[in-house]
C-alpha cells in the first residue's frame, strides 16, 4: 500500500507527509480516538467517482466521537465537503477508500475522556479488495469474546475497541481461517473482526440486532432495505445461536471492506452445499449496481465527486495546489 499524497489534518489539507503526531499522543497511548471507513466507487461510463452514503457515515462517525465525549467542530454536512475537496486533491478516478479519524491530540499523561482537544484528520487511497476472497470464505467461531456495550460500546467506531477485532481476526488467520466470528458474551452470534453478518435458513435472513454488540453498520442497513425492497424476503433481526450458523443455507458477511463476502464453511462445515448461494449471489450483484450509481432507484445513496464531465487527468495528482 502506499501512502496517500495529502491528508486533511487539522482543517487544511496538507502533504501527507506534514502530518504528524508526538509519541505521548493521548489516543496513540490509550486508543482514544474513533474512526469511519467509506468507499467512493469509480464508475466508468459516467467518469465520475461516488462516495456510497457518506453522510450517513460521517453521522455515525460524529456519534461515535460523541460516545467518546468529543465535540468535533464539524456537522457531517461539513465533513462532505472537505471530503469532496480532498478527493478532487488527490484526483482520484478509480476505486477507493477513506478514512476519517478523530482523536484526542494531548500530549499528556492520564487516562480519561474530558478536558481533551480532538483533532480530526481524513486520508483516501485506492482500494481494491478488503479480503483478498469474497466469495468462498472458510470461518472459525473465535475463542475472543465480543466487547460489551458497558466494557467497550461496539455500536461505535471507538479505535481502542479494535484490539479485540484484531485478536480474533489474527487468530483466525493463523488458524487457517479466512475471518473469525465472535460472540457477545452470552453465546450469541455478534458479528465479523469488521463486517456484519447474516445468515439465511428455510428462506429467511437472519441479522443480530445491534444490542448483541455489533457495529451500527451503514452496508447491514443498506442490506436489510435491499432485501426486504428489492428481493420481498423477510429479514429478521433477533438474537442467533452459533448452531444456527452451521445449519443455515447461506451466510455473508457485510461492511464497507468486505462489501458483501459469501461464508461457504464455518469450522469446516459446509454453509448449505458449500459455495456461494442464490440469495448471496443475486444480493451481490444488486449491491454493486448500486454503488456504483447504476441504479436509479437508489443514485441518492451515491455522492458525485465531480461535477459532471470535468474529472481532472490522473497524471494531474501530485501536481495540484493544496490549500
Ligand atoms: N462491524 C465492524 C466491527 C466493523 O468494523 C465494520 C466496518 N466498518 C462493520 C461492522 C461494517 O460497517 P459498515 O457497513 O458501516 O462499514
Amino acid at each position: 500500500m502506499t501512502n496517500p499524497n495529502f491528508v486533511f489534518f487539522k482543517g487544511r489539507i496538507i502533504p501527507y507527509s506534514e502530518a504528524k503526531v508526538g509519541v505521548l499522543t493521548h489516543a496513540l497511548n490509550y486508543g482514544t480516538a474513533v474512526f469511519g471507513g467509506l468507499r467512493g466507487y469509480w464508475n466508468d461510463d459516467e467518469k465520475q467517482l461516488f462516495i456510497f452514503r457518506p453522510h450517513d457515515h460521517f453521522r455515525r462517525f460524529l456519534q461515535s466521537g460523541k460516545l467518546l465525549c468529543m465535540e468535533l467542530p464539524y456537522s457531517h454536512e461539513e465533513l462532505v465537503g472537505h471530503l469532496v475537496d480532498l478527493l478532487r486533491t488527490e484526483n482520484l478516478k478509480e476505486d477507493c477508500y477513506v478514512r476519517p479519524l478523530a482523536f484526542y491530540g494531548d500530549e499528556i499523561i492520564g487516562v480519561r475522556l474530558h478536558d481533551l482537544n480532538p483533532e480530526l484528520s481524513m486520508v483516501a487511497l485506492p482500494f481494491g479488495h478488503y479480503n483478498a476472497n469474497e466469495d468462498n470464505m472458510h470461518v472459525t467461531i473465535s475463542a475472543w469474546r465480543r466487547v460489551d456495550d458497558n466494557v467497550i460500546p461496539a455500536r461505535g467506531k471507538i479505535a481502542g475497541a479494535y484490539v479485540n477485532s484484531a485478536f480474533a481476526k489474527t487468530d483466525a488467520l493463523r488458524a487457517g481461517f479466512d475471518e473469525a466470528i465472535v460472540l457477545s458474551d452470552e453465546g450469541h452470534i455478534s458479528e465479523g473482526s469488521a463486517a456484519n453478518i447474516f445468515l439465511l435458513r428455510n428462506g429467511v435472513l437472519a441479522t443480530p440486532p445491534i444490542t448483541e454488540n455489533v457495529l451500527e453498520g451503514i452496508t447491514r442497513r443498506t442490506v436489510i432495505q435491499l432485501v426486504r425492497d428489492e428481493m420481498k424476503m423477510e429479514v429478521q433481526e433477533r438474537q442467533i445461536d452459533r448452531t444456527e450458523l452451521y445449519l443455515s443455507d447461506e451466510a455473508f458477511f457485510c461492511g464497507t471492506g468486505v462489501q458483501i463476502s459469501a461464508i461457504t464453511r464455518v469450522d469446516h462445515r459446509l454453509v448449505g452445499t458449500g459455495v456461494m448461494g442464490d440469495v448471496v449471489t443475486r444480493l451481490r450483484k444488486m449491491f454493486f449496481d448500486v454503488v456504483r450509481g447504476r441504479n436509479p432507484k437508489y443514485r441518492d445513496w451515491c455522492y458525485p465527486v465531480y461535477e459532471a464531465g470535468k474529472a481532472k487527468k490522473t497524471e494531474d495528482r501530485t501536481t495540484l495546489k493544496v490549500s
